[in-house]
Formats: C-alpha cells, sequence, structure tokens
C-alpha cells in the first residue's frame, strides 16, 4: 500500500505525528528549555560542581537520551526492508492490480467511495485477491451504495459475492453493517478504529486499512496473514507471535510510523510472490543471507499446510 494515488484525500498531518518519551521528546514537548529528566541541584563544593560538568552536557544532549533509552529493533531490519523495497519494486503482485485501493469506483461520491473499500476489505478476509475484485465488479455493476444494498435481498448478495470465503457470513455482515451506517452514520462509514472495530465483520486489521485508505489517517499497521507470518520469519518481533493482533502490537512498538501504511502493500505483495506460506522461495529472495528463516536449497517447507478447514470452494487461501 504505498503512495498518495490510491488515497481519497491528502494525507492528514495528524497520521504522521509521533508520540515520544519525555526524553526523546525534550526539543519539542517540554517547555521553555526544560531538560530531562530535571536537572539535580548544584553543590557549592568545587570538586561536585567539577565532576558534574560532563553529565549536565549529556543530559541537555537529546542523542545522550536516546543512547540511554535505545528501544529494542530487530537485526538486519533495514537491510532486510531495502531487500523487499527492490523485490516489490515491479509491483506486479495481486495486491497491486486488484487490492482494496483499487477496487473502489473513483468516479462516486466521497462518502461511497469510503463505503466500497469498506465493502472490499470485509470481502477480501480469507479470500485472494481476484476473487474480491470479481465479486466487487459485479457488486459495482449491480449498484455499491447503501441503499442499493439494504434493497438488495440476502440470496442475490449471495450470488453476487459467492465465491469469496466465508460468504454466507459476509452476506449477514454486509446486510447488518450497511443497516448501521444508514441510520447511525449518514450512509458514510465511521472516522476512528473504535467504531469501525464495533461493525459486524469489522476487524482491527480491517479498522487500520480503512483509516488509511478511506480516511487518509495511519491509525496503526494492518498485519494480515502475510504481514504477520513474515514477521515472524524475519524475526521482526521480539518473540514468536500468535495471531497477526500480537504481531501488530509488536510491530507498532518499534517500526517508525513513516513506515507504517507501506509495510502492509510491502509485505503482502512480497509474500504473495517470493516468501510464500508453504513453500517460500528462498532461493529467488534477496533477504536469503539475511534471513533467520532461509532454507537450504533442498530443505522441508517452513510452515505446515494452511488449508482453512470449512471454506467455501474457491476461496481457501490468500496467497
Ligand atoms: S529468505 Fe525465504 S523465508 Fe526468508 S524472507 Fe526470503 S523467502 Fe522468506
Amino acid at each position: 500500500m504505498s503512495g498518495g494515488t490510491r488515497r481519497l484525500l491528502p494525507r492528514n498531518s495528524v497520521g504522521v505525528l509521533r508520540t515520544r518519551s519525555k526524553c526523546e521528546g525534550v526539543q519539542e514537548e517540554l517547555p521553555g528549555g526544560e531538560s530531562c529528566p530535571k536537572r539535580r541541584s548544584k553543590k557549592s563544593s568545587l570538586k561536585v560542581a567539577y565532576e558534574s560538568q560532563p553529565n549536565e552536557r549529556n543530559i541537555k544532549d537529546p542523542q545522550h537520551c536516546d543512547l540511554k533509552k535505545s528501544k529494542w529493533e530487530p537485526k538486519d531490519w533495514r537491510e532486510q526492508l531495502e531487500n523487499i523495497r527492490e523485490l516489490r519494486k515491479g509491483k506486479d503482485a495481486p495486491v497491486d492490480e486488484m487490492g482494496a485501493e483499487k477496487c473502489f469506483d473513483r468516479s462516486a461520491a466521497p462518502e461511497v467511495m469510503r463505503y466500497q473499500v469498506l465493502l472490499s476489505l470485509m470481502l477480501s478476509s480469507q479470500t485472494k485477491d481476484q476473487v474480491t475484485a470479481a465479486a466487487m465488479s459485479r457488486l459495482k455493476e449491480h449498484g455499491l451504495t447503501v441503499d442499493r444494498i439494504l434493497d438488495t435481498d440476502d440470496a442475490t448478495l449471495g450470488q453476487l459475492i459467492y465465491p469469496v470465503g466465508f460468504w454466507k457470513s459476509k452476506v449477514k455482515y454486509i446486510k447488518q453493517t450497511t443497516e448501521i451506517l444508514k441510520h447511525q452514520y449518514h450512509g458514510d462509514i465511521p472516522d476512528n478504529v473504535e467504531e469501525l472495530v464495533k461493525l459486524p465483520g469489522v476487524g482491527p486489521k480491517m479498522a487500520h486499512l480503512i483509516m488509511d485508505i478511506a480516511w487518509n489517517r495511519v491509525s496503526g499497521i494492518g498485519v494480515d496473514t502475510h504481514v504477520h507470518r513474515i514477521s515472524n520469519r524475519l524475526r521482526w518481533v521480539k518473540k514468536e507471535t500468535k495471531t497477526p493482533e500480537e504481531t501488530r502490537v509488536a510491530l507498532e512498538d518499534w517500526l517508525p510510523r513513516d513506515l507504517w501504511s507501506e509495510i502492509n502493500w510491502l509485505l503482502v505483495g512480497f509474500g504473495q510472490q517470493i516468501c510464500l506460506p508453504v513453500t517460500p522461495r528462498c532461493e529467488a529472495c534477496l533477504n536469503r543471507g539475511v534471513c533467520p528463516s532461509a532454507r537450504p536449497k533442498e530443505g522441508p517447507n517452513l510452515s505446515r499446510k494452511d488449508k482453512r478447514k470449512g471454506a467455501p470452494s474457491g476461496a481457501t487461501a490468500v496467497e
């Protein structure tokens, strides 16, 4: 998910504000040049005053504060990131052609575009991008607005979105969500994560992506199965995480905020083309020399087969 062309509005500067600790933010946040931590009072003794000079100089130096408070970050992550950028520069993964930011009607009214972003992300869960894009295309042809969907019976809606993953549940969620949008949001979508996750069928990953694509605000990292898997393979999490939500929290702890939007787009496409779920193509990966999970040429598969039980035909995996 890169760059501005896919966004509905220019980037809101609020989205890139970074919260800093008092120590890191001493130059910006404390009034009157007050230092952090508070400067100790000097004793009149010559010896004490002389010995305290180097410490005072260091305390006023924010770089010194940063060194003392240096946060954990993964080994080699900058090199790994650059390698992934290089591998992704062709922008030819399914997500580049058919991701959620490609599926809405750019000539529609802003609230309709936002509704379509929400719908495409609801459909995309547990579903290949190609299948989501085809369903979105049928929906747009049918008419993809709040009122039109409320006027559509469940059976017809099911036929329009089939075979997206868990299509029967999604029919129910789409109807319930659309009803809420109509009556509580005047046909628009909520503009914050807290309210988005209250909509039926919308989880945290989806909510952060909706905020980014529909509202142009970076509220958090959108972690799907690709971002979750690759973050663990590259050891971008301090200790192994079990769920995408755990991975999101772990990544947001160290990854610079200005990369939060890009990272989803980068890793999803990387996961679709190179770092595949079952048989990663390590031989074609620029990270093979710096990846703790790189497998030997004829090595065993890294992960268990992740076919999803009970998923409808044609919508088993995102890869
Ligand atoms: S070396 Fe293999 S496991 Fe590591 S990032 Fe590349 S494809 Fe994935």
